[in-house]
């Protein structure tokens, strides 16, 4: 049985802005991790299939370059 929440407008924070998720606005994607650095679900980031995808991929990429953290402790 799922719990339905109530229905809010749901915008994509990149469609809303025009811009695509990028690995060198880390500043930015910070947002989109939990605080032990996890990327966070689709349902709490409320962001569109594509935008999701490409933010896992830049978020991925700005790990490789160390500009965000794998995990917290
Ligand atoms: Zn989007």
């Amino acid at each position: 049985m799922a719990i339905k929440r109530p229905a809010r407008r749901k915008v994509c924070y990149f469609c809303e802005r025009k811009k695509e998720p990028d690995y060198k606005n880390y500043e930015e994607l910070r947002q989109f991790l939990t605080e032990r650095a996890r990327i966070k679900s689709r349902r709490q980031t409320n962001l569109c299939n594509r935008h999701q995808k490409r933010l896992a991929l830049q978020i991925k990429r700005a790990r490789q370059l160390a500009l965000l953290p794998y995990v917290v402790v």
